[in-house]
């Protein structure tokens, strides 16, 4: 759409606003502005500018049914997208937000048909980040953004990645550094009873249940119509990955072995790894802790396919805490 792309440098401390005001202009001629949150960089278009939100979908190649969340700034923002906030809704609003949590919420009539997929309900959330939250309030409008990369691809969690994916596409990157989290918003659906996670992440099933009761994981067929982004291959890198148990040092050496007697390219993402044998891979060693590795994988990922690896071995994390957002991701990523 526009062949320049500026790249910005704001704090995220305090988040310059000359620069805010600039974005926000960008936003509001219908222009498409990438900016940071705590969970991964986001490709935000005003949400009720609903020929830009289609730029959105046209930059990214995103299907026209993946519904995109949206973004606020106050508790307020919320009147302008559902007419009803239920009472278990606002527990958690209170305890949560601003943070990585998206809920589902029965939409209202004004917000744009491109921003839901033509579903009846909304995605929402307030990010922790001062950067996303000045720009909203700038604009004065919630902003809706998807996670900013290529369709399919690793979600951007630097402004790099975003230029990577963008550059002369889109008007603006906001850089305010990487980003804390590293994965994509926890996505709840509290339109339907029990409460289903669609999508997990920082926030887990056990930090939601205290405030809700049960709530399932929500797999299965009828989730993916729920949610159509569960429904692709998503947070790939350009590199085949496969998975393999935590600690499974032989099951790496037969995986080097066959991809060596091929000349394959490969790399390894493990915490616990010693020796490739004969074969020498790209051997990217993981953080011991979920967080740390949540905040990198990502990156890790386009790092490797920048290397023109063909094929990339992970070792499976630990599914516990942000572990169960990891997984998913690699068992996405690993889809064929
Ligand atoms: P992204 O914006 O790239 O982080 O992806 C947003 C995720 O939220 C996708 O998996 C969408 O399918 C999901 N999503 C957005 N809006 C809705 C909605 N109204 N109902 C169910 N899932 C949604
Ligand atoms: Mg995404």
């Amino acid at each position: 759409m526009s062949p320049q792309t500026f790249v910005m440098k704001v704090s995220p401390k305090a988040p310059q606003k000359r620069l805010i005001l600039t974005a926000a202009e960008a936003l509001r001629r219908g222009g498409l502005v990438a900016f940071p949150t705590e969970t991964v960089y986001g490709l935000g278009a005003d949400a009720f500018n609903a020929e830009a939100v289609k730029q959105i979908f046209v930059a990214k190649g995103r299907p026209l049914d993946n519904p995109v969340i949206v973004h606020i700034a106050s508790v307020a923002d919320l009147k302008a997208l559902t007419s009803h906030v239920p009472e278990r809704a606002s527990l958690l609003i209170d305890r949560f937000w601003p943070g990585p949590l998206t809920l589902i919420l029965r939409k209202s009539p004004d917000v744009p048909d491109d921003v839901t997929g033509g579903l009846d309900t909304v995605a929402v959330r307030m990010p922790q980040n001062k950067i996303a939250l000045a720009l909203i309030k700038a604009l004065g409008h919630p902003i809706a953004a998807p996670s900013a990369n290529l369709s399919g691809r690793p979600s951007g969690t630097t402004a790099g990645h975003v230029l990577q994916d963008f550059a002369g596409k889109i008007d603006m990157i906001l850089d305010g550094g990487p980003v804390a989290v590293g994965l994509e918003s926890t996505v709840l659906d509290l339109s339907r009873k029990p409460p289903a996670i669609l999508r997990p992440g920082a926030i887990t099933q056990e930090d939601l249940e205290p405030f809700l009761g049960r709530v399932v994981m929500g797999r299965g067929a009828d989730d993916k119509k729920r949610s159509p982004g569960t429904r692709y291959r998503h947070y790939s890198p350009k590199a085949r990955v496969t998975l393999v148990e935590p600690g499974d040092e032989t099951a790496i050496a037969r995986l080097l072995d066959q991809h060596a007697k091929a000349k394959r390219k490969v790399a390894v993402v493990a915490r616990h790894f010693t020796a490739g044998g004969g074969v020498r891979p790209i051997v990217r060693i993981m953080p011991p802790d979920l967080e740390e590795y949540a905040q990198q994988i990502f990156a890790v990922f386009r790092e490797l396919d920048e290397l023109g690896v063909d094929e990339i071995i992970v070792e499976k994390t630990e599914e516990e805490g942000i572990g169960v957002a990891i997984m998913d991701r690699l068992r996405r990523a690993a889809a064929r």
